[in-house]
């Protein structure tokens, strides 16, 4: 492994990821959103989020800045970095596949929203945010910068802090009992551990 290949490796999977919610995004995007949490604190976090997973690490990977926090090149962690990548991956399409016409950038309900609670979701009821934090850990074990490596971390880490409450609230007040039940059955982010 070398820190070209690391950056290209970045690249194609950050391809993937995109190519993976494209047509999820299309076919949701269809069903009319009914309730929605979303507000300018939503989208104050959807930017943070985006400048941390994509801007800053894109603009690394293209110009090489910033320069002054480049850090040495450790192949095994960049090893490890693509099977985290990977991992994510795998996780991130099961989720999609699971919500459905239900997932959104943000916080909404659709029209006929069910809660899913079986699959990938019986034993975590956020694994797409567990894909996500694969990925942004993957981000900073492939670039050898100590800014775009960890702007995913805090970008991400930003968004899931600030929304986690928020989302789960929302799911209460939609499915009420239901939700709670389900809460009480799963863990947020790790099977039986978190
Ligand atoms: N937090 C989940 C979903 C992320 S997408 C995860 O990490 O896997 C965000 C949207 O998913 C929200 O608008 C919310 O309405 C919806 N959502 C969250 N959990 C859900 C579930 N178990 N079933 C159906 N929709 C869900």
């Amino acid at each position: 492994m070398t820190p070209v290949l690391a950056k290209i490796v970045f690249v194609v999977m950050a391809v993937a990821w995109y190519a993976i919610r494209l047509p999820h995004a299309r076919r949701a995007g269809r069903t009319p959103v009914t309730r929605s949490a979303r507000g300018t604190r939503e989208r104050v976090l959807l930017a943070i989020s985006l400048t941390g997973l994509g801007i800053v690490p894109f603009l690394y990977v293209a110009t090489g800045l910033p320069r002054m926090a480049e850090r040495s090149f450790e192949p095994w962690l960049a090893g490890l970095g693509v099977a985290l990548a990977l991992a994510a991956l795998v996780v991130f399409r099961l989720t999609h596949k699971a919500l459905g016409r239900n997932w959104s950038v943000s916080l909404d309900v659709r029209e006929g929203h069910k809660l899913i609670e079986s699959g990938i979701y019986g034993r975590v009821r956020h694994p797409m945010y567990t894909a996500f934090w694969l990925w942004a850990l993957a981000q900073a074990l492939l670039l050898p910068n100590w800014v775009a490596g960890l702007s995913g971390l805090v970008g991400f880490g930003t968004l899931y802090g600030f929304r986690i409450e928020q989302e789960e609230r929302l799911m209460v007040e939609t499915f009420g009992d239901e939700y709670r039940d389900y809460s009480r059955r799963t863990a947020r982010l790790i099977p039986w551990i978190y």
